[in-house]
């Protein structure tokens, strides 16, 4: 998969002038719903590999209205997920490794706690543990990241109404013996560890949550399928049952672990399994027409570039082909990068321009005022 030639690219961009995009046509400009997409580590460079890689359709051409946003903690300039996903939670800048905290360890409330109280249904969809640092910046606040345990116990008695992902061991195998699986089903959940199942065999449950892996999720070329699109689809139908509406966060998590990796196969394989899962949610968007979806990303991992491929030449001189692409990586941690932001559905001109990340709070919360008593 590394090598990209010149002449498919043609016949791709031939077949991706024929997307058809859809403009939101509505006179709502308040949007019921949210869903904010994640992309953990995904940059420009990450995105434009779809373009090259990805043989069907493009969703991120589906959007109308992009922005960017500047990603840095409270006190780094290269910020991790838990800064990043406490700004996009909160509003609010903290340190990389501190979950819905001020920078001081205040606790700070999160856009999930303000929306319950309006009777707004909550839900989390990650393809990582579900007590990792994105999906946990919407439930939980701990000073520091790893104590995923006391996270998980966070999550069993939050305002969480749906989930799905992985990390059994955090809930079952603990510390201090609780099993929180009895504290999770005492609050309302139905749990499932096999699988997915359907809307059918959860839509009587209160709650709902699926922990189908000890740790982070199968990668998509270990045969994850299409976990992620279908948990959100099933959250979607979960949660707006009586057209009640939610907020919901799906992540695409592995971006940044393949990132880390500097593994380019892993890292395409899993962008085009966020891909799919942007199609389906706007799928449903347009049908719904009152739902604002926001795809960004925390920051971007690896320092990815699109580069050509080196050759050498008969007098020994290396050049770079422009006609052959060889991906490569500058670093085996974040960068400190401008991260694309793209909005669709009532309220999303809001997202157009350059603004902070603490901004995508701010946005939904002026479109939705959730916060209001
Ligand atoms: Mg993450
Ligand atoms: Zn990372």
């Amino acid at each position: 998969m590394n090598k990209f030639f010149f002449l498919p690219l043609l016949v791709l961009f031939l077949f991706s002038g024929c997307v058809n995009k859809k403009s939101y046509k509505s006179n709502t400009k308040v949007p019921k719903n949210v869903i904010l997409l994640i992309s953990d580590g995904t940059g420009l460079s990450q995105i434009s590999a779809a373009y090259y890689y990805k043989n069907s359709e493009v969703n991120y051409s589906r959007f109308e209205h992009i922005g960017l946003i500047t990603t840095h903690s409270s006190k780094e300039y290269i910020p991790d997920s838990a800064a990043s996903g406490t700004a996009f939670s909160t509003g609010e800048k903290t340190y990389n490794g501190g979950i819905g905290i001020l920078e001081d360890s205040t606790t700070v409330e999160n856009i999930i706690e303000m929306a319950s109280k309006k009777g707004v249904k909550a839900g989390i969809v990650a393809t990582s543990s579900i007590t990792h640092a994105t999906p946990a910046s919407f439930y939980a606040h701990v000073v520091d990241r790893d104590y995923e345990q006391k996270i998980a116990l966070q999550l069993s008695n939050s305002e969480i109404d749906y989930f799905a992902g992985g990390g059994k061991k955090f809930f079952k195998n603990r510390l201090d013996n609780n099993n929180l699986y009895e504290v999770l089903k005492s609050n309302g959940f139905g749990i499932d560890t096999l699988g997915l199942t359907t809307f059918d065999v959860i839509k009587s449950h209160k709650k709902q949550g699926f922990l189908l892996s000890d740790d982070g999720m199968p990668k998509m070329i270990e045969g994850r399928g299409d976990f992620l699109s279908k948990a959100t689809l099933l959250g979607i139908d979960f949660l707006h049952q009586n057209n009640t509406p939610f907020f919901l966060m799906s992540e695409g998590s592995q971006i940044d672990w393949a990132g880390h990796d500097n593994d380019t196969d892993y890292l395409i394989s899993e962008l085009i399994d966020f891909d799919e899962t942007i199609g389906r949610v706007l799928d449903f968007a347009e049908q719904d027409g009152e739902t604002l979806v926001i795809v960004t990303s925390d920051h971007e991992t690896g320092g990815f570039t699109l580069a050509g491929e080196n050759y050498t030449t008969k007098d020994g001189n290396i050049y770079s082909s422009y006609t052959t692409l060889d991906p490569k990586f500058s670093t085996g941690g974040h960068s400190a990068t401008l991260i694309p932001v793209f909005a669709y559905g009532p309220g999303a001109e809001l997202f157009f321009g350059i603004y902070d990340n603490t901004d995508i709070f701010h946005k939904i919360i002026k479109l939705t005022a959730w916060n209001k008593k």
